[in-house]
């Protein structure tokens, strides 16, 4: 039997997707217990202004938390956009076995990795027509609808259906991280002072503390770091694997400015901004975007979203 690199690495990628699900959840563990064990005292034993302040900080941590978690576990589990088996960018039958019998004879007027072209473009290995901003993920195994990356950290491909849950994930796990570390980082000079270090109760706490610090100001960084680059791409509408394809169309065609860019990923209801999956009829719409013949052509999509 012959050892095949690639199948070796998917499957690696695949099950170290599973360990990070774990990994994710002990990290926000670390950080709750570092801060239960530094604010459990102040809030029992202080004056109500330092106890209201510390539950204060504790319950929009704790908030924070649930959100992320909701986020994390919609990017996890969300389906990312599947295409419909059958689904061509033809008008008919005819014309999509024309265009197949021109792929055959090498004469398909498909333009190799050229995106944002508005041509048919066709997966070999799902042996289908895929719609625009499709891409084939070889860890699904199938092409994914405006596909952005495949994540380890959250075990699954992101595309057309939970990206905005991964982005909420990324911006809820920002916001945890810098409020825990700002809530520990008294704490954390306290202990470079040589205040309550002494004692194996407290040599305990101050290891817990200092991991908790430095695993949230890491996360903090690399977090701030992706998310502004993701802004950047919400803000001019392109996914991750089109910002680093090397030929793109001269004109971006999807491209409708910062505010509709945007309302296409988060919607245009405000307080629906920060909830990590989309309503019925907001998914409906997506995919009738994303499976349109000709999805450039946005006007009919730019009213549909402007009336959700
Ligand atoms: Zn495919």
């Amino acid at each position: 039997m012959s050892f095949n690199a690639f199948e070796y690495c998917t499957w690696f990628l695949k099950h170290l997707g599973k360990v990070m699900v774990l990994v994710v959840l002990f990290f926000v563990l670390l950080t709750a217990a570092a801060l239960l064990s530094a604010y459990s005292p102040r809030i029992s034993q202080d004056g109500a202004g330092t106890a209201a302040a510390s539950l204060l900080g504790l319950a929009i941590f704790f908030f924070l938390v649930a959100m992320l978690t909701w986020s994390y576990f919609a990017a996890v589990l969300l389906e990312p956009g599947r295409v419909p088996p059958g689904w061509s960018p033809f008008e008919s039958d005819e014309e999509a076995a024309l265009e197949a019998d021109r792929l055959e004879s090498g004469s398909h007027r498909q333009d190799k990795g050229l995106t944002g072209t508005g041509r048919p473009r066709y997966c070999r290995k799902c042996q289908a027509w895929k719609p625009e901003r499709a891409h084939h993920d070889s860890m699904l195994g199938r092409c994914v609808l405006r596909m952005d990356h495949y994540c380890v950290w959250v075990a699954n491909s992101v595309g057309l259906l939970n990206y905005k849950a991964f982005l909420l994930f990324l911006f809820y796990t920002f916001l945890a991280c810098a409020l825990g570390a700002s809530m520990l980082l008294g704490d954390v000079a306290r202990f470079f002072k040589g205040i309550d270090i002494a004692g194996p109760e407290n040599a305990g706490r101050f290891a817990l503390t200092m991991v908790a610090f430095v695993v949230d100001l890491a996360f903090c960084l690399s977090l701030g770091g992706l998310l502004a680059m993701h802004a950047r791409m919400v803000w001019l509408n392109y996914t991750t694997i089109e910002m680093f394809e090397k030929q793109r169309a001269a004109q971006w065609p999807y491209d409708r400015g910062p505010r509709r860019n945007f309302e296409e990923i988060f919607g245009t209801r405000f307080w629906r901004w920060w909830i990590p999956t989309y309503t019925a009829l907001e998914k409906a719409r997506l995919l009738d975007v994303a499976l349109a013949a000709n999805p450039r052509d946005h006007s009919l999509a730019t009213t549909e979203f402007a009336a959700l």
